[in-house]
């Protein structure tokens, strides 16, 4: 017999393969057709019930009655100048909302998706710290972050398809951590996108229980781990989350990550001119960092309403990678800028309050 009515109907987009199989023979529907609903979900790329087709007519309609697909809808699109940036604004059914951006690089796309609404950790020169926390994201509204640039780009002029997505949109994706992980999970599963485990990437403030857990799960997907500052003042005064764990428990759950996977980490660093620029900087960090398998990403600081600071020129960006690459042989790159004229670049998403 079919499971009585839920009041909220469930998101296909939150459910793995094995777990739509199972509520659909709950719903009462024959589960030998998951396998062609999650077909038109990650293949199809489906975002009405509509697009969901080759059912039989009871199936399609058991469907509507229990399940619903990715409830964001796009409140605005902005396009960069350049056309290499496009920043959707996204309503959650709440009423909260998130942002995603689709990033065109030589060679590649990357989806940089949300994981929650605001973020508590309230690092200062980031305009979703600067927003505080709202709320977490589910899986269902991560994974159709991804789902909706996919589309974007599979209807686009140019159709291709998306491989990349990181973690670096709104909020700090390992104070959200079950959620993150399960959509990592969906993400990579063969028969929908398939994105690969070395093509994810999620990038913390430095969340060090969420570190030693991915060590410890043997998590595939990659980290990033955002530093800023080699010393714990220095940190703690950009980064607040840094006096709930400090540099040295940091450092000591990314050599647990690396040792015990055997992988190698990425440092973030947002460069701000006269803050943690300098030579002397660069050795910090290097003598912090030189004795893990890393790379390092340089952010020259964008913008934002609440922090003052100003951009590392790109000498003195030079300067730092040279220090980190002659005298401690450690690789890095300056991020190119994208998507700073419609407020797309790193640290800058904000919901429009
Ligand atoms: N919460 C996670 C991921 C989202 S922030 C984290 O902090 O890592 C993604 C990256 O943008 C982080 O490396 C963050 O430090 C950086 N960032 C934040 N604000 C920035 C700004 N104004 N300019 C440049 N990079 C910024
Ligand atoms: Fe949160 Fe990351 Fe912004 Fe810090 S930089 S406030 S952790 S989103």
């Amino acid at each position: 017999m079919a499971a009585p009515l839920t009041a909220t109907p469930t998101d296909l987009y939150g459910l793995t393969l094995d777990e739509l199989r199972f509520l659909m023979a709950q719903w009462g529907l024959n589960p030998i057709h998951a396998s062609r609903v999650w077909n038109r979900l990650y293949l199809g790329l489906a975002s009405t019930h509509d697009e969901i087709h080759g059912l039989p007519e009871r199936v399609r309609a058991g469907l509507s009655t229990h399940a619903r697909l990715g409830g964001l809808s796009v409140s605005s699109l902005a396009e960069s100048t350049d056309g290499f940036t496009r920043k959707y604004l996204l309503g959650l059914d709440d009423g909260e909302r998130i942002e995603a951006v689709l990033m065109r690089f030589t060679g590649r796309v990357t989806a940089c998706v949300s994981s929650q609404a605001g973020c508590a950790m309230g690092c200062v020169f980031c305009a979703t710290g600067q927003m505080g926390y709202r709320r977490h994201l589910s899986t269902a509204e991560i994974v159709s972050q991804v789902v909706h640039v996919a589309r974007a780009l599979a209807l686009g002029p140019e159709p291709s398809r998306l491989r990349n997505v990181v973690f670096m949109g709104m909020g700090e994706p390992l104070h959200n951590y079950d959620a993150v992980m399960k959509a990592c999970g969906i993400l990579r599963d063969p028969s929908g996108l398939a994105l690969s485990a070395a093509r994810i990437t999620v990038s913390t403030v430095g969340v060090v229980p969420g570190i030693r857990r991915m060590a410890d799960e043997r998590s595939p997907i990659h980290l990033a781990v955002s530093l800023h500052a080699a010393t714990q003042d220095e940190r703690a005064a950009l980064v607040p989350a840094a006096r709930k764990w400090p540099l040295d428990e940091l450092m000591d759950a990314c050599r647990h990550f690396c040792d015990t996977l055997k992988r190698r980490i990425f440092f973030e660093w947002t460069l701000i001119e006269g803050r943690n620029d300098s030579e002397l900087h660069a050795h910090q960090v290097g003598r912090l960092i030189c004795e893990l398998p890393v790379q390092v990403n340089l952010i020259p600081l964008n913008p934002t309403a609440g922090y003052a600071g100003t951009p590392t020129r790109s000498e003195a960006a030079k300067r730092f990678q040279r220090v980190l690459s002659d005298d401690y042989g450690i690789p890095s790159t300056v991020r190119q800028r994208r998507g700073i004229d419609i407020a797309a670049g790193c640290g800058q998403l904000a919901s429009p309050s």
